[in-house]
């Protein structure tokens, strides 16, 4: 007997029909013996609706106590479909049990629609569980000391079932989603991507953190931290299929290198339409000029990816980052406000409409040519390349929004994606 996490994302659990499925395949997984908790997402588009309401009444600028009533708007949507499985299951003739976050309770930081799970207990869950019911916790969700409820950011639910899982020891996270694995690139953007059977945990992490969305990267930091046993696959195979079959289909995120098999160079291709371009011209160049920059922009709580400072000419250079899209402007007015009357800059300019592909490999440790590889593939496509970053095992550029897609299909036939067996 094994006890086994499943995570159910929006889409699977979209309709009525669709959460009888889940609650079907769910009891399928118990009467074969195993101990069961489900974590499921909000019904598709739910969480989308309510935070479109919020902005309706408020469509200003939001703040603090704003923040919390989001969270305590967008958590009613796991709620909701978590109520719904637990009655689901209940009509199959299972015993089941659905929590919120704050009844388990899930502890969090008090950093409302992106808090950090900081300890979840699982006194509650072991009862049920050893009382032989399916336990249903609510994905996306917590509760931080004061009591307040808090969300996880978009794509949560991915975090609040892997945190449930290593809290619980469990013996598998299986993540049910609308792919039937992590695959090459965004198959919805690249039909010719190709699911890999396996995908490093290193790996899977720069894939999220870089812009993949099948996980949210804080699920992945959760699997490597507590080393929790992890699967993507399909909800949308038939329910009663065979559960040996099931268990070893998707894609495993695996913690060792497997020498075995032949390494591709790069497994995957990430792209990030989320951020936005800032440059900061004519900044004397003389120490402390990054600091006197970016110090401003974290004190305001503003995450910076890439950095770039060009090479100085009459003692002036220019300074540029990316900065999330939500942050854009934002960031432009503190800029401009206080930083550039301060250091002397000649002007800030700005461009939202960037985007940043990055391809992603473990092989790329041992290969050389890679990222000039991918430098000329972008120039034969006539592509202008804004910014680099390179790390061991990833190179990411950012380029012009609109050659995103022609950028990652050439990319994708380039390094032989489409080709890859998978192992
Ligand atoms: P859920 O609601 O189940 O959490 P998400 O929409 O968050 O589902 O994530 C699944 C989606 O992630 C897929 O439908 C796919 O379009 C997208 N995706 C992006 N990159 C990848 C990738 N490398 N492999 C598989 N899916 C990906
Ligand atoms: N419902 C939340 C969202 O839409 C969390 C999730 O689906 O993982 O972002
Ligand atoms: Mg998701």
């Amino acid at each position: 007997m094994a006890l086994i996490v499943h995570k159910y994302g929006g889409t699977s659990m979209g309709s009525t029909e669709r959460i009888a499925n889940v609650a079907r395949r769910v009891a399928k997984w118990a009467r074969a013996g195993h101990q069961m908790v489900v974590v499921p997402s909000a019904m598709s588009g739910e969480t989308n609706r309510l935070l479109a309401l919020a902005k309706e009444l408020a469509p200003g600028k939001p703040a603090t106590p704003y923040y919390r009533e989001l969270d305590m708007l967008a958590s009613t949507g796991e709620q909701a479909s978590s109520a719904l499985l637990a009655i689901a299951l209940q009509a199959e003739g299972m015993e089941a049990v659905s929590y919120a976050g704050w009844q388990v309770p899930i502890k969090t930081s008090s950093a409302y629609t992106k808090a950090r799970i900081d300890s979840i207990d699982d006194q509650r869950v072991r009862a049920d569980l050893n009382a032989g019911k399916v336990v249903i916790i609510t994905g996306f969700q917590g509760v931080d000391e004061g009591g307040n409820i808090t969300t996880l950011g978009r794509g949560g639910s991915d975090t609040s079932a892997v945190a449930v899982a290593a809290a619980l020891k469990a013996d598998e996270c299986l993540i049910y989603t609308d792919v039937d694995g992590v695959y090459t690139t965004d198959p919805r953007i690249v039909p010719e991507a190709r699911r890999l059977q396996t995908v490093s945990f290193e790996e899977m992490l720069e894939m999220a953190s870089l812009g993949s969305k099948v996980l949210q990267i804080r699920s992945v930091e959760f699997a490597g931290k507590y080393k929790v046993p992890m699967r993507v696959l399909s909800s949308f195979t038939a329910w009663d299929i065979d559960i040996t079959e099931e268990a070893k289909s998707g894609t495993l995120i695996t913690f060792e290198e497997d020498d075995q098999m032949e390494q591709a160079v790069v497994s995957g291709i990430a792209f990030n339409r989320d951020e936005a371009k800032i440059s900061v011209l004519g900044v004397p160049d003389k120490p402390g000029i990054a600091f006197q920059i970016l110090g401003a922009v974290a004190e305001a709580n503003i995450e910076v990816d890439m950095i770039i400072q060009n090479v100085s000419k009459d003692g002036k250079t220019d300074f540029s980052f990316t900065v999330h899209r939500n942050e854009y402007a934002r960031t432009i007015d503190l800029l401009k406000d206080r930083v550039a009357p301060a250091l002397g800059a000649t002007d800030v300019l700005g461009d939202p409409k960037i985007c940043k592909v990055s391809i992603v490999g473990i092989g790329m440790r041992s290969h050389v040519g890679v990222a000039s590889k991918m430098f000329r593939v972008l120039s034969e496509e006539g592509i202008n390349i804004q910014m680099i970053s390179t790390s061991e095992i990833k190179t990411s550029v950012v380029i012009d929004e609109k050659y995103m897609e022609l950028a990652v299909r050439a990319l994708h036939r380039a390094f032989d994606l489409d080709q890859v067996v998978a192992a």
